[in-house]
C-alpha cells in the first residue's frame, strides 16, 4: 500500500507512516493528510481530475430513468474516494448536466 508520493510526512520527514481509508497518519508527529487517490480506466491509464472520458457499457443513471450509453464523453471528471462513495471512484456531469458517480472500470480516457 505504500505510495511514492507520500512516502514520508510533509512536517517531520519521517517515513512512519498508518494509512487509514482517505488519510495518511504520520506515526511520528500525528500530522494527517488526504491520500493521493489512484484511480485507473478500463485499460489501466491513470485518470486525473479534469480528464475527459468515455463510457465503455451502458449505465443506468441511478434514481432516475435514464441511461448513459456507452461511448458517451464525459468532460472535466473529479476523483473521489471510492470508499465513501458506494465503490464508485469518479464524480462526473452527464452532457445533459446531471451529477453522477461512475466505477471508473467502465470509462476510457477519452
Ligand atoms: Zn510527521
Amino acid at each position: 500500500m505504500s505510495d511514492p508520493e507520500n512516502a514520508r510526512c510533509p512536517v517531520c520527514t519521517m517515513d512512519d507512516l498508518l494509512e487509514r481509508e482517505a488519510v495518511v497518519e504520520c506515526a511520528t508527529c500525528g500530522h494527517e493528510w488526504a491520500r493521493a487517490l489512484v484511480v485507473h480506466d478500463a485499460n489501466g491509464h491513470p485518470l486525473a481530475d479534469g480528464d475527459a472520458v468515455t463510457l465503455v457499457k451502458d449505465l443506468k443513471v441511478k434514481g432516475s430513468s435514464s441511461t448513459l450509453k456507452a461511448g458517451t464523453k464525459i468532460k472535466k471528471i473529479r476523483l473521489v474516494d471510492p470508499a465513501r462513495n458506494a465503490d464508485h471512484d469518479i464524480d462526473a456531469k452527464t452532457p445533459e448536466g446531471m451529477g453522477v458517480l461512475i466505477r471508473s472500470k467502465w470509462v476510457r480516457k477519452a
